[in-house]
């Protein structure tokens, strides 16, 4: 079963051709990033309008890239939430002229849901699962019972990790978004300021990453003031130590709470180094029998293979969408039907 996958929720306009949910035929981004980065964040009108000049490139390049014909589809998927309203209603409705044009199903997908199913292209996902979605606007525990079933049992009261991240960045005068240049800083420092770790403590899942962020903002601000130096190495290090705590102490609790086979870990900031190779060990010395999953960098970051995985599943259980499919915004987990 062939999928053509498009995903356009924030800045990244990608279209995929994916063979039987875990074949990666072709996988075409085309980024905003370099637009948006004198704004220092993603302006919503600037995104729509790229995806409108890209969406049917890509389109193009992932069918001749795949070697495919539109003939050879069985289905068009296309996220339909969360994220930006405007980015995502011109890959939805380049996704509905397609459909209709070629009389194939319109699958709608989660894009969280997809963040999760790009590991599936690592290893064949096995339920029950715990995902750890870390990415620019999400922070969050999910629970998987089973294929298709999503449970958050814990989340970001404020800020997402991400976010957190291009926030701090942006004090210290880095590009947006900044979290694989502060990941690299991290690399070279030492975690030698004191910042929080919020809600470690607490008998929940939640997670806060935004007294953090005040408490960097004001050691900044204060030896400014004072005409201080700042360690910028160590500041990144510190502040990534902060994250890492809480995110990895959070998690391997939920997996030794829940019954799980697997721990993935998606999203963008799960390409964090630091982050990958600290959930890596202490799952290995805690729970060894839990697999650790991860995707590979690029299946980090938006892309719409992970659509085309997630895709896969929707369409074994019959999830087509009419043409009435609208973007949503603040599509959650609980809206979808199981
Ligand atoms: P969402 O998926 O919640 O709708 P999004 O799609 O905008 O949000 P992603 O594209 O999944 O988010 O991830 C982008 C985020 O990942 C940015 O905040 C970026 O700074 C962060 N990020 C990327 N690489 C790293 C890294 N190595 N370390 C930490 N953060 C990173
Ligand atoms: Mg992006
Ligand atoms: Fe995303």
């Amino acid at each position: 079963k062939l999928i053509l996958a498009i995903e356009s929720s924030c800045d990244e306009t990608s279209v995929a051709v994916i063979e039987n949910g875990d074949q990666i035929l072709s996988n075409i981004v085309a980024s905003q990033v370099k637009s948006h980065q004198r704004f220092g964040g993603v302006v919503p009108e600037v995104a729509s309008r790229h995806h409108v000049e890209e969406i049917t490139l890509c389109i193009e390049e992932a069918l001749i890239k795949a070697d495919v014909k539109p003939d050879d589809l069985s289905g068009v998927a296309v996220t339909y939430g969360p994220g930006l309203v405007g980015a995502l209603l011109i890959g939805i409705s380049a996704a509905k002229a397609f459909a209709w044009a070629h009389d194939l199903p319109l699958i709608p997908v989660n894009h969280m849901a997809g963040h999760i199913y790009a590991a599936h292209f690592v290893e064949p996902l096995e339920f029950p699962l715990m995902a750890l979605l870390v990415s620019g606007g999400h922070t969050e525990l999910v629970y998987m019972k089973e294929t298709g079933s999503f449970e958050i049992i814990g989340e970001t009261r404020d800020d997402a990790a991400g976010e957190a991240y291009d926030k701090v960045g942006r004090v210290l005068g880095l590009k947006y978004p900044s979290g694989k240049e502060l990941d690299t800083l991290a690399h070279l420092g030492k975690d030698t300021y004191e910042f929080p770790r919020a809600m470690i403590k607490e008998d929940n899942y939640d997670f806060s990453f935004s007294g953090l962020k005040s408490s960097f903002i004001n050691t900044v601000h204060n030896a400014q003031q004072r005409e201080e130096e700042l360690n910028i190495e160590n500041l990144a290090a510190s502040f990534q130590a902060s994250v890492i705590d809480v995110l990895v102490d959070k998690t391997v609790r939920a997996c030794k709470e829940y019954p799980v086979k697997q721990l993935v870990m998606a999203g963008g900031v799960a390409a964090n180094q630091g982050l990958r190779e600290r959930l890596a060990q202490a799952l290995a010395d805690e729970l060894p029998e839990v697999t650790f999953i991860v995707p590979p960098l690029r299946l980090c970051g938006d892309n719409a293979a992970m659509i085309g995985a997630a895709a896969f599943v929707e369409a074994e259980k019959g999830h087509i969408a009419t043409y009435e499919l609208n973007a949503e915004p603040s599509l959650s987990f609980q809206t979808i039907a199981n």
